[in-house]
């Protein structure tokens, strides 16, 4: 089969979804057994997210082979059977990263180095690398059209629309806004949006229209007329709260077909969506509720946790619970104190995070929860504050820190690695990707894994030291995960509390919601029996 290749952009303004919608194409095309892959091109120079605060980002997602990529790969891996690699996250700074790097080792002698063809080229280059596997590669495009830095990319995308015709598609995620006095739909920035393509010479062939309230056929057809798309080709993506409802949303409107049909490709009679089909049944009718509370430093953006609170919603469809979140920002822990904060909450879960901003609120949080018997799963800089709060408040090591936050500190529970200590460069030197983690029989992590060796994500630098672990063994904490190459600490937990898990790990990133993460479901599984 010949390979075939969709584009992705944006138009209007940022955040409309378009690694959903990205997602959920890929979701539509398996469902009639083509082999995909979906590959996010983000414009920033930046090399990758890696080294970017949360609050300009959002979550740093990391792959199984270490790459720190967008969010957007988390929604990929969610959705589909992608082979998700450092592969499908491509920035302006590797690009251009590579294309320099190229010239000064000669291979461009002679010649004059240019945005085109030599960056285009370097961007097409990267999606046909990999193609290799797959029948259909998706590339989204970050950014907005208009946007200078994006220009580059759609270039390339263009270039490739003459050079491969039929194997081809653009399809342009766009707004259709609602005005309220007017009480009307306004198709004018999706007019504009798909010009300022077609000036750069791409015509979209489908529009994915997003809307508050549902397109009339009237609204259909003008968009259609005005943007030289087929009246078919004019979807509506509908506001939903269920993002896993997006994929049966564009297959009512026959998106897939659309797709199969300008590609030349043949469609399945039935395609198979039963799975999401169900899982949106358990999402909207739960047995219960139960409200967990997300405690850390970066609550105030909804996108720093995505995989935490995807993560959590998995937990919930194991269990056929709800799951509603309460952010708790330690920040405020720190000026207010945990009581007049808490409320209602069956469970907390603690993310990760850098830096000592916030770090005593979640050290606080730790020990109300550890003091009232409330379910606890702490990930990463979540684990190491309750390791830092196990050893002042139990192990009696009053002056106990995470060098991170005190490099002086008499007791470095956590602390570097000497090599880490050696380490100069900040870009892509945490300890990274997916690990190995052997489980300790007898534990909750052994009885939730059912498994001795799991392999698990991480992003980090600093680690437990294992100079302490005989004095914390002592006082009740169980090591229930171990790295066995380096014996460092993957995961710790208490005896004689009803949950009490940490993991230095990141399993968030591996959870979907056909196979939610073990940790997750058990976690929800004991919160959702506690009442507070
Ligand atoms: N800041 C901590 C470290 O670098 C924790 C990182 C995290 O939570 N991802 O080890």
């Amino acid at each position: 089969m010949r390979k075939k290749f969709i584009f992705i952009t944006g138009g209007v303004v940022s955040s409309l979804g378009k690694g959903i919608a990205s997602a959920s194409i890929g979701t539509l095309l398996e469902s009639h057994g083509y082999k995909i892959t979906i590959l996010k091109f983000d414009p920033y120079l930046n090399v990758d997210p890696g080294t970017m605060n949360p609050f300009q980002h959002g979550e740093v997602f990391v792959t199984e082979d270490g790459a720190e990529t967008d969010l957007d790969l988390g929604h990929y891996e969610r959705f589909t059977n992608a082979h998700i690699t450092k592969k499908n996250n491509a920035t302006s700074g590797q690009i251009y990263n590579a294309v320099l790097m190229r010239e000064r080792e000669g291979g461009y002698l002679g010649k004059t180095v240019q945005v085109v063809p030599h960056i285009t080229d370097e961007i097409k280059k990267r999606i046909v690398d990999v193609s290799h596997s797959v029948d259909i590669v998706i590339s989204e495009i970050g950014g907005t059209v208009g946007d200078i830095e994006s220009l580059p990319f759609l270039e390339a995308a263009r270039q490739m629309h003459i050079q491969k015709e039929k194997d081809v598609l653009h399809i342009h995620l766009t707004l259709v806004p609602y005005i309220k006095a007017a009480d009307e739909l306004k198709t004018k920035p999706t007019q504009h949006s798909v010009g300022r393509l077609r000036e750069i010479g791409i015509q979209p062939e489908i529009l994915l229209c997003r809307t508050e309230r549902p397109l009339t056929d009237d609204i259909k057809e003008k968009i259609a007329l005005f943007c030289n798309v087929k009246k078919e080709a004019v979807i509506e993506a509908l506001d939903t709260d269920l993002i896993y409802e997006i994929p049966l949303i564009f297959s009512r409107q026959n998106l897939d077909r659309i797709i199969l049909g300008y590609l030349g490709l043949k469609a399945e009679k039935d395609n198979e969506l039963t799975k999401w089909k169900k899982i949106v049944y358990t999402l909207r009718n739960p047995d219960k509720e139960v409200v967990i509370g997300v405690a850390g430093k970066y609550v105030k953006l909804q996108d720093s946790y995505k995989s935490i609170y995807e993560a959590l919603i998995h937990g919930g469809i194991a269990n056929k619970v709800r799951v509603i979140y309460k952010k708790i920002d330690t920040e405020l822990v720190e000026k207010e104190g945990i009581d007049k904060i808490i409320g209602n909450i069956s469970g907390i879960i603690m993310p990760g995070g850098f830096g000592i901003r916030g770090v005593e609120g979640m050290i606080g949080v730790v020990k109300y929860v550890r003091e009232n018997n409330i379910p606890f799963f702490g990930i990463c800089l979540g684990m190491q504050c309750s390791v830092v709060e196990f050893a002042r408040n139990v192990c009696g090591l009053k002056e106990a820190a995470s060098t991170e936050c005190n490099p002086e500190t008499a007791h470095p529970v956590i602390c570097l690695l000497p090599r880490q200590e050696e380490v100069k460069m900040m870009g892509g030197t945490m300890r990274l990707g997916g690990y190995p983690c052997r489980l300790k029989k007898g534990t909750i992590a052994y009885a939730a894994y059912r498994k001795s060796v799991v392999y698990e994500r991480h992003r980090h630098r600093y680690e437990f030291n294992n100079k302490y672990r005989e004095i914390f063994e002592k006082k009740g904490m169980v090591f229930s995960g171990i790295y066995p190459d380096e014996n460092l600490v993957e995961i710790i937990e208490l005896t004689n509390h009803p949950f009490f898990v940490a993991t230095q790990f990141h399993p968030e990133f591996k959870s979907k919601p056909f196979a939610p993460h073990p940790l997750f479901s058990a976690f929800i599984s004991v919160s959702s029996k506690s009442i507070f």
